[in-house]
C-alpha cells in the first residue's frame, strides 16, 4: 500500500483532530502518501481531495471539531453514490481508506469494502454508541463539556431551590446522561435503556424535600425524549418550580481532552498499521485499554454494551 486517504464523517466529535493528525503522520512515517478527503462522503463523490503533508496537520491537536470537515450525504447510501466515490479513489492512486465516525459512517465503509474497497472505521461520536470499543473519541470531551454546565446549573438551582431538567444528547444510548448524571450528582437519571415510572421520580423528589434537599437535578437522554415535555409534565405532578436546559450542540463542540487526544493519536495511528498489514475491513478500538479490531462488516449487527452495573451505582449513590 502506497496512498491512503482520511475523511471523517457525520456529527462532528472533539478528538477527530488529532485522531486526522495521528493518521496522516504515522503514515508519513511509514513513507505512504496521504490525501485528506474534504465534507465526508460529499466530498469523496465530488473529489474534494488533496495531498495532506507534515504541515498540513500542525497546530489542529488541541482544536475541536474536524478540519476536514463532516457532512451528511444520502447519496452516499445507493450504491451509485458508492462507485462513485470509489471511481474517485481510483483516480487518486487511493489503495485504503480511513473513515472517522459514528454509525453511519461506519455503514458506509462497510459498503465500500463489500464493494472490494478496503476502509478501515475509527470511532469518532459523542454518544458512545459504537460496538467493538469501550468508548469512542469525542465522549470524554462531551462529558466534560456536560458536568462543567450541570456544576453550574447546580449552583443556581440551589439559590433558588429549584428542580432542573437537562436534556443531553447521546441519540439512542444514554451513556453520556449516565456518566454526566453519575459525576455530576444527579438525583435521577434517565435513559432510552432503562423505562422509568413518573411516579416513583415524584416520591424521589418528595422524599429529598422532606430531608431537607434544596434543589435537584435530573438528567434526560435525548433519547428518551424531549426534556421540555417531560418538564412539563413533572411540574404537573409536582407543582415544583421546574427548569429545563437542553445543552445542544455545545455538547458537541471544545478542545478535546486529554483522555481523547491519547485515544485518538493511537487508534488513527492503529488504523494506518492495519492498511500496511493490508488488513483492511477492520473497525479498530479500545478495550481494557488495549487496541483492538474487528471486521467492520461483521461489527455493525452488534450492539455498542450498555453498563448496567454504573446505572445500579448511580441509583444507589442518589437515594
Ligand atoms: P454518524 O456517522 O455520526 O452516525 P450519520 O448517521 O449521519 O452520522 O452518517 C453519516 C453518513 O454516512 C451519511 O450521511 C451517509 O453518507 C453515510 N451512511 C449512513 N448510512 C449508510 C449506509 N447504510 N450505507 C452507506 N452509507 C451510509
Amino acid at each position: 500500500m502506497k496512498k491512503i486517504g482520511v475523511l471523517t464523517s457525520g456529527g462532528d466529535a472533539p478528538g477527530m483532530n488529532p485522531a486526522i493528525r495521528a493518521v496522516v503522520r504515522k503514515a508519513i512515517y511509514h513513507n505512504l502518501e496521504v490525501y485528506g478527503i474534504y465534507g465526508g462522503y460529499t466530498g469523496l463523490i465530488s473529489g474534494n481531495i488533496q495531498r495532506l503533508d507534515l504541515g498540513s496537520v500542525g497546530d489542529i491537536i488541541h482544536r475541536g471539531g474536524t478540519m476536514l470537515h463532516s457532512a451528511r450525504c444520502p447519496e452516499f447510501k445507493t450504491k451509485e453514490g458508492q462507485q462513485k466515490g470509489i471511481k474517485q479513489l481510483q483516480a487518486h492512486g487511493i489503495e485504503g481508506l480511513v473513515v472517522i465516525g459514528g454509525d453511519g459512517s461506519y455503514r458506509g465503509a462497510k459498503a465500500l469494502t463489500e464493494l472490494g474497497f478496503p476502509c478501515i472505521g475509527v470511532p469518532g461520536t459523542i454518544d458512545n454508541d459504537i460496538p467493538g470499543t469501550d468508548v469512542t473519541i469525542g465522549f470524554d470531551t462531551a462529558l466534560n463539556t456536560v458536568i462543567d454546565a450541570i456544576d453550574k446549573i447546580r449552583d443556581t438551582a440551589s439559590s433558588h431551590e429549584r428542580t432542573f431538567v437537562i436534556e443531553v444528547m447521546g441519540r439512542d444510548a444514554g451513556d453520556i446522561a449516565l456518566w454526566a448524571g453519575l459525576a455530576g450528582g444527579a438525583e435521577t437519571i434517565l435513559i432510552p435503556e432503562e423505562k422509568y415510572d413518573l411516579n416513583d421520580i415524584v416520591e424521589r423528589l418528595r422524599k429529598g424535600q422532606e430531608r431537607g434537599k434544596k434543589h435537584s437535578i435530573i438528567i434526560i437522554a435525548e433519547g428518551v425524549g424531549s426534556g421540555i415535555e417531560f418538564g412539563k409534565r413533572l411540574k404537573e405532578a409536582t407543582n415544583l418550580d421546574t427548569r429545563v436546559s437542553v445543552l445542544g450542540h455545545i455538547q458537541r463542540g471544545g478542545s478535546p481532552t486529554v483522555a481523547d487526544r491519547v485515544l485518538a493519536s493511537r487508534l488513527g495511528a492503529r488504523a494506518v498499521e492495519l492498511l500496511i498489514e493490508g488488513k483492511g475491513g477492520r473497525a479498530v478500538g479500545i478495550e481494557n485499554n488495549v487496541l483492538v479490531d474487528y471486521d467492520i462488516i461483521d461489527i455493525l449487527d452488534k450492539h455498542h454494551k450498555f453498563d448496567r452495573e454504573l446505572y445500579k451505582l448511580s441509583q444507589e449513590l442518589s437515594i
